[in-house]
């Protein structure tokens, strides 16, 4: 081999590595892969050509809580995508039954809540199988998302889980922590600040401070001429994925991302 092959072999690797570390993954979301030309099937946000967002909602339905969200959600005219557990669904089937009449989009966020990293196969499959039966019953449809709890999942069970479920895995890249319970107005103030047009932004409709965060969240949103979709719908817009990888951060810097927590 010629010093001139190693040579070209040795930055064609120093090329990739470092459109590796480009590539704006955040950090719940490390194990994103090489750029491929296979359909991706984990998004923490979509590159959009307009002011489009979601807005994703984890661990509900809650009897008490749900129900407020969803008719401030109505009354703004807003699509969301709620992250349900299976036991809650199946305690109220009626709630999730009424987000998915009213547009909403459900995705599957296990049973019981338990960490996917650490689990056996079968233990997953478990968890996935009786929460996609519990939303089928609630809905009439299946889900096509998936969201893990704590955003843990190995790469390999990506892929396993999308070959057998066909669900796309769905991180975030707003994180307003709001599970800590830092009260209605820093959750606002976190979102609203760190939303960019093809976010998916992360929060929890168990948390009261976070449905008392979203009448002034969602103003403040609109009023910067956000527009609200479901997850499926922010996917199905995605603009295709340019062929020099420099490009992502460079002519879209409105889509570039700082990592998030
Ligand atoms: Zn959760």
């Amino acid at each position: 081999m010629s010093v001139f092959r190693i040579f070209l072999i040795s930055s064609l690797v120093f090329f990739v590595s470092g459109t590796l570390q480009a590539a704006p993954v955040s950090a719940t979301a490390k194990d994103k892969g090489p750029p491929s030309f296979d359909p991706p099937l984990t998004f923490n946000w979509v590159r959009v050509d307009g002011p489009y967002i979601a807005l994703t909602f984890d661990d509900g339905p809650s009897a008490k809580l749900t129900p407020r969200l969803l008719d401030l959600l109505g009354a703004h005219h807003i699509k969301a995508t709620f992250f349900v557990i299976g036991q809650n669904v199946a305690e109220h089937p009626e709630i999730v039954a009424r987000a998915a009449r009213e547009g909403h989009e459900i995705g599957n966020h296990s049973w019981s809540h338990p960490n996917f990293g650490k689990m056996s196969d079968e233990a997953v499959r478990r968890e996935l199988k009786k929460t996609d039966d519990a939303i089928r019953s609630a809905t009439g449809n299946r889900p096509v998302l998936i969201r893990p709890p704590y955003g843990s999942i190995t790469a390999r069970q990506k892929k396993w889980i999308n070959d057998e479920f066909g669900y796309k895995i769905i991180m975030w890249d707003v994180d307003p922590l709001d599970w800590k319970r830092p009260g209605p107005v820093t959750v606002c103030n976190r979102i609203v600040r760190n939303t960019r047009a093809g976010s998916i932004v992360l929060s929890h409709d168990i948390h009261p401070g976070t449905i008392d965060a979203m009448p002034s969240t969602i103003a403040q949103l609109e009023a910067k001429g956000f527009k609200f979709v479901t997850v499926s719908e922010l996917i199905s817009m995605a603009l295709p994925e340019t062929p020099k990888p420099a490009a992502r951060g460079e002519a879209a810097p409105s889509n570039s991302r700082p990592p998030q927590g």
